[in-house]
């Protein structure tokens, strides 16, 4: 019995990269399962993450399309990954940027007799966020897409990807469109006329020639960090030498705050520039025993071969430091959150001691950014705080009947005034919208779907505003306070 969830947990997982469509009820069976997980091993962040899909899956139909269940799902096949080591990762990756579904699945089963997996696509922005996970190993691109495409977006689709070494490949129609292709730098056309057997051939030496490069590359091209193949090895000469002599020393990650903000208002390839700048500034405020490696899109993890309490937080200090002074073109600010715990014992995988830090890493961004948390049993067992908030008129009057007491959260209300952009768990009472409001409810809408939800007391706030999850037709107290214990009720513990 033991082995069967895991078996279903690896074929909902293959589904989920081939199947066009997957039921609500194998997603509903996958979170269920990673959250007995996660709670054996008292991760209590993932846990909320995971409880927040789950109660996002219950509204949607009983069918999903392929896109949107890696979309819901990708905090969940992130975890799997990286804690519990079921590895999709060192699977070579193709993707296919299709115009439909039946050119994709013309390729997909040869492309698996090459020893690789391959991605259904229809966008180049999900191909170029598909690499910030994993460098795929190809890229085939159907020419009846083109015309959906900007010109200077395919233009730097492909200088992206040639920097990253992956051969790009289009499945063509006729000569016009091979001289583009190779003119924006494109590897290989494949005319109509090209049998099936040809394109196979020319697609397994692609993949050859891109895993001979992967192999010898241990350094991430865009941020000259190490990569992750080389964090695995180094990994296990700290660890070795924690077993020779004892020596402890501290992992810690680094998450650039709001990026995503930084990427919609300036650019991806702005954000490129960024990141690469970030990770330079790292280098230069750590030692050169130390290593940096590019753990995830945004994500650096830093080994310090240091554990000193003291000393690391100097060191970690003058990261954040020097990250927060630092200037950019366009007149912006960027900060981090740092997390970081102490490696002293065998016998824990680098998944779980990175799980440790990002505990940690979690608590800074709740506990408003830009700061560092070191990992402890109090991160790990903290009550979380539940914030409510309203106007202080409506707060005055309901003051006394409203909830205390929870299990799992201290529950905080407050005007909306001290609103501050935090990964909180939120409720907004939405009872007035005058102008004093405007500033809160643009930084509440920015943090949308992410970790709030927004009650609309009146018809009109509804209209006025244009989100909420929730109207109560009245805004009378009873049934505002019934709401709130609603929503209380139904927090993740
Ligand atoms: P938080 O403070 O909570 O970390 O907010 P955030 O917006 O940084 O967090 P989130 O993890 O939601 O988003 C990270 C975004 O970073 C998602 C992705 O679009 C972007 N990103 C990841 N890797 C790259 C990259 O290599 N280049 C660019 N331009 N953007 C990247
Ligand atoms: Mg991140
Ligand atoms: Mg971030």
């Amino acid at each position: 019995m033991e082995h069967q969830p895991t078996d279903r947990v690896h074929d909902i997982l293959s589904k989920l990269t081939e199947a066009r469509q997957l039921p609500t009820h194998d997603i509903e069976f996958l979170l269920s399962w990673v959250k007995t997980e996660v709670r054996k091993r008292r991760l209590m962040h993932l846990l909320e993450i995971f409880s927040r899909v789950e109660s996002e899956v219950r509204d949607l139909p009983p069918v999903l399309s392929q896109a949107e269940a890696n979309a819901l799902l990708a905090p969940v096949k992130r975890y799997i990954h990286t804690i519990l080591g079921i590895d999709q990762e060192d699977e070579d990756l193709v993707l296919v940027l299709a115009a439909s579904f039946s050119t994709f699945s013309r390729y997909k089963s040869r492309i698996e007799k090459l020893g690789a997996r391959p991605v259904f696509l229809q966008t180049l922005e999900e191909a170029v966020e598909y690499d910030y996970e994993d460098v795929p190993k190809a890229i085939i691109m159907d020419v009846e897409l083109w015309p959906n495409f900007l010109e200077r977006d395919i233009q730097s689709f492909v200088s992206k990807m040639k920097k990253l070494y992956v051969p790009l490949i289009v499945i063509g129609t006729n000569e016009h469109y091979r001289l583009a292709a190779y003119s924006y730098g494109f590897d290989d056309y494949w005319e109509s006329w090209i049998p099936m057997e040809e394109r196979l051939v020319r697609l397994g030496l692609h993949i050859e020639k891109a895993r001979l490069v992967s192999n010898a590359l241990l350094v991430d091209e865009l941020t000259g960090a190490f990569n992750r193949k080389y964090l695995k090895a180094t990994f296990g000469r700290f660890m070795s030498r924690l077993e020779r002599s004892g020596e402890s020393f501290t992992l810690a990650l680094l998450d650039i705050d709001h990026f995503k903000q930084l990427n919609d208002t300036f650019g991806h390839a702005y954000g490129d520039e960024v990141l690469h700048r970030v990770a330079e500034e790292i280098r230069l405020a750590i030692r050169s025993s130390d290593e940096l490696i590019r753990y995830g899109g945004e994500e650096f993890l830093i080994i310090l071969n240091v554990s000193d309490r003291a000393v690391v937080d100097a060191v970690l200090e003058r990261v954040r430091t020097r990250i927060e002074q630092m200037t950019f073109p366009y007149e912006h600010h960027v900060t981090v959150s740092i997390g970081y715990t102490r490696v002293c014992q065998l016998g824990m995988t680098l998944g779980e001691w990175c799980a440790y830090a990002d505990e940690a890493l979690y608590k800074a961004k709740r506990d408003g950014r830009n700061r560092i948390i070191r990992y402890s049993t109090a991160v790990r067992d903290e009550k979380r705080l539940a914030y409510v908030t309203m106007s202080s008129k409506k707060y005055a009057l309901l003051a006394d009947q409203l909830p205390k007491q929870h299990r799992r959260y201290e529950i905080v209300y407050r005007p909306y005034g001290a609103y501050v952009c935090n990964d909180h768990v939120e409720m907004f009472i939405l009872d007035e919208s005058g102008s004093s409001e405007a500033r809160t409810m643009s930084a509440v809408k920015e943090q949308r779907g992410k970790y709030s939800h927004i009650l609309a007391v009146t018809a009109r706030t509804a209209a006025e505003l244009g989100l909420y999850d929730d109207v109560s037709e009245t805004d009378g107290e009873d049934v505002i306070t019934e709401k709130i214990e609603q929503w209380l009720e139904k927090l993740p513990d």
